[in-house]
């Protein structure tokens, strides 16, 4: 039996990566340095998965910024911005950079390509910009990274898979100007050809494909184009490895088992499949890769209930088994053994990458000897983790126990909620505010830090980031906004702030995650019932409240939020973690309340990412996803305004749901598409205040008074006047002052020039 996997993540246990493509860019190292930097981090990768006992070593899987990015320029694929410079082209690492992140250390600068999630996980892709122009470019194909990097590999190991984004999936996760995607089909597999003829010719022997959309539903002429493509392709002296992730393709057999492939890889995580039932219906000289070892959480596995389900497939298909993670370890963080301030419990229940590579062994190595001494042992923590008294709270099962409709809404409908506000508030026509946070300059990030370190006393720290709020209410006050914010000087980020406040979460020092690019994030573990301990925001709002005759709205993060960008305990469902995370965020709102707070914002930016792959089941999250933000809601009485902050783009297809989330004032980001994504509302209105985002706070550039009146006088096309707000499409927090300051002067103009006219 082989064990293999599907890709490792490409930072490094210390996120070395990170830092050296920041060198790069800063112009610290040269790129000779870089790439070295790159090629020791690829080898030390390799070398790690083989002395876990990994048979089969992915190969393709490292990319200086993005695996899709990087597809695109193995088939030569971009779009003629780019490529027009010759010079340009030719440096190689620059260029892609240049499509990465609009700017490289050498040649001009240049709109970067468009970034988005990756199915449901938080890692971001460069979306491909695919067009008849680009796929007929004379950009050739262009193997030579990929055939240097499997001959690098060969100093770890023979046995090397190549991995590559299949075509179908690239197609489709790219995007498209006016043209018909699947005109481009042909093209496009005349170069996937020559790819396939170049590693044919390197003599590669197992080519893992990655068509993660076989997840997904697909239409007649995308499951038609899948069927053609594998038709067409010609293999060569390859063996191909269909490989799909992150949901089950039970769906899609037949039209798989009838191609010419010579193993599949399913995962068997995401959604719960019959594995035998699938095996039977598929040829019976394919290998059968079975992802069995979560790649996107860091709970370790409990192997005895694993090699249960796999001894009988073991037995009757013997060495066509394979064993793998479900998806690429990318999601996951490296190493668990730098932790060290974990403690030795709760440590014994995780599993990151190098240990989930370790997990594979183990089971292979218990289903070759029929004999499960070491993975009981190996796993008892796992086993122990689920009784642990540790991750029960009695309080918080009874309080979600005895939770009944009337405790997920508000007591009276928007109209009533509204006219109440209205008398409490009293804002003028066309409200303006700002979405929380302002900038986060280098003395706010000190002044945590040495908290952080203990270097100051608590008092010495209060009176540091107070300082903080009352200069952002102060400028708030001289640019004339109507509703104030204290700007989050106390929050590193939206989710950890929370998180650590939090009962039943806990942190690690290098659990990081590659999000994109140089980015990394490195999420709260969810790992118990979840609770709250005490107040967590309150003091900041009152003291900002303290300042002001002006309203200054309180700043919360959404239980949907906090649950998606977490890694979440397993041995309940989410739906349940997301209630308990609702009730901690309700207490707060409670205390606010209470404590004289007429303005809640509670933002959940991440509703639309926890979305499950199949359409078919969307309906079925976002009912619970909606009603978990209800609950958090709900206690605010009718004169207290709550306000729900979302930045995706594209919300037609879920807008029902966001409709339900009965926020009295829902802000969105709307500037970069021209208001267009309001286009949503012809077909169904939104009831309740909105407010469109009226610049891009992505953009260092200070947005035109005539511009955002434009804006906004578009937007009344949309929503009447009466329930518009006027704001930034989002966060402040990595603007500077200047920049800041100058864009929300010109958006107070724009609206009293607006105001003026009524
Ligand atoms: N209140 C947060 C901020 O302003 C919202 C951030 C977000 O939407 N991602 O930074
Ligand atoms: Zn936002």
């Amino acid at each position: 039996m082989q064990i293999h996997n599907l890709g490792f993540p490409r930072i490094g246990a210390k996120r070395e990566l990170k830092f050296s493509l920041e060198q790069y860019w800063r112009g610290d190292i040269s790129q000779a340095d870089f790439l070295q930097s790159c090629q020791q981090l690829r080898r030390s990768n390799w070398q790690l998965q083989a002395d876990a006992g990994i048979d089969w070593l992915p190969v393709g899987d490292f990319a200086h910024y993005d695996h899709v990015l990087n597809t695109s320029l193995l088939l030569g694929l971009l779009p003629e911005r780019f490529t027009k410079h010759k010079h340009a082209v030719n440096n190689r690492l620059d260029l892609e950079f240049r499509v990465g992140r609009g700017q490289a250390p050498s040649g001009c600068q240049c709109a970067a390509s468009d970034m988005t999630k990756w199915f449901n996980t938080n890692y971001h892709y460069i979306v491909p910009e695919l067009s008849t122009a680009v796929l007929t470019n004379d950009m050739a194909v262009n193997t030579e990274q990929l055939l240097a990097h499997l001959e690098e590999a060969k100093a770890v190991a023979d046995k090397r898979k190549v991995v590559l984004l299949g075509p179908i999936s690239y197609l489709y996760l790219s995007t498209v100007d006016k043209e018909d995607k699947l005109a481009l089909l042909p093209d496009l597999l005349a170069r996937y050809q020559q790819v396939l003829d170049s590693l044919s010719q390197a003599n590669v022997e197992w080519l893992q494909l990655d068509e993660p959309v076989l997840g997904l539903e697909l239409d007649k002429q995308w499951q038609n184009a899948f069927t053609l493509a594998y038709q067409q392709l010609n293999k060569g002296g390859l063996k191909l490895l269909l490989t799909s992730y992150f949901a089950s393709i039970e769906h899609h057999i037949s039209l798989v088992k009838v191609l010419d492939f010579d193993g599949i890889h399913l995962d068997t995580v995401a959604e719960k499949i019959d594995i035998s039932a699938v095996i039977a219906q598929l040829p019976s000289h394919w290998v059968i890769s079975l992802g069995v070892i979560n790649g996107r959480n860091i709970w370790k596995a409990d192997l005895v209930s694993i090699y249960e389900t796999l001894l009988p497939i073991y037995q009757a298909i013997g060495e066509r088994l394979w064993l793998a993670p479900s998806c690429s370890l990318l999601h996951s963080p490296v190493d668990l053994q730098q932790e060290s301030k974990l403690d030795a419990e709760f440590k014994s229940w995780l599993a990151f990458a190098k240990q989930k590579c370790r997990e594979l062994q183990l089971l292979k190595q218990a289903l070759v000897d029929e004999n499960t001494d070491e993975i009981a042992l190996y796993s008892s923590p796992a086993v122990a983790r689920a009784n642990s008294k540790r991750i029960n709270n009695p309080e918080v099962l009874k309080r979600v126990s005895a939770l009944t409709a009337a405790d997920f809404s508000r007591k009276d409908s928007f109209e009533q909620r509204k006219r109440l506000q209205q008398q409490a508030l009293k804002l003028p026509l066309l409200p303006t505010t700002t979405i929380g946070s302002f900038p986060q300059t280098g003395d706010i990030r000190q002044v945590r830090a040495k908290w952080r370190r203990n270097e100051l006393s608590l008092d010495e720290y209060q009176t540091l980031i107070q300082q903080e709020i009352r200069q952002a209410i102060e400028k708030q006050e001289q640019i004339g906004l109507d509703v104030l914010v204290h700007g989050e000087a106390e929050r590193n980020d939206m989710v950890e702030y929370f998180g650590e406040l939090l009962e039943g979460v806990a942190f690690t020092q290098f659990a990081w995650v590659q999000s994109y690019g140089s980015r990394c994030v490195k999420p709260p573990i969810i790992f118990a019932d979840v609770s709250r301990k005490q107040a967590m925001t309150l003091e900041w709002i009152n003291y900002a409240q303290s300042l002001t005759d002006k309203p200054v709205k309180a700043m919360l993060t959404g239980p949907i939020t906090i649950l998606s960008w977490s890694f979440v305990r397993d041995d309940i469902p989410r739906e349940q973690v997301a209630k308990q995370i609702a009730l901690a965020i309700s207490d707060e709102v409670e205390d606010l309340v209470a404590n004289g707070t007429q303005i809640i914002q509670i933002d959940e930016p991440a509703i639309r990412e926890g979305m499950p792959v199949k359409q078919s089941q969307w309906q079925q999250y976002l009912t619970w996803a909606t009603a978990s933000f209800c609950l958090s809601a709900a206690k605010a009485p009718s004169h207290t305004q709550i306000h729900s902050h979302m930045c995706y783009s594209e919300f037609n297809d879920i807008l029902p749901a966001i409709i339900a989330l009965d926020a009295d004032v829902l802000t969105v980001e709307t500037s970069r598409s021209n208001m267009a994504l309001l286009d949503a509302f012809e077909e169904q209105a939104y009831p309740n205040d909105l407010g469109p985002g009226v610049y891009d706070i992505h953009s260092p550039n200070v947005p035109e008074v005539d511009w955002m009146v434009a804006l906004i006088e578009k937007a009344q096309q949309y929503v009447p006047v009466e329930r518009l707000w006027v704001n930034p499409d989002c966060g402040l927090k990595t603007r500077s002052w200047q920049e800041t300051k100058l864009a929300l002067d010109n958006m107070v103009t724009a609206v009293k020039q607006l105001r003026a006219r009524y």
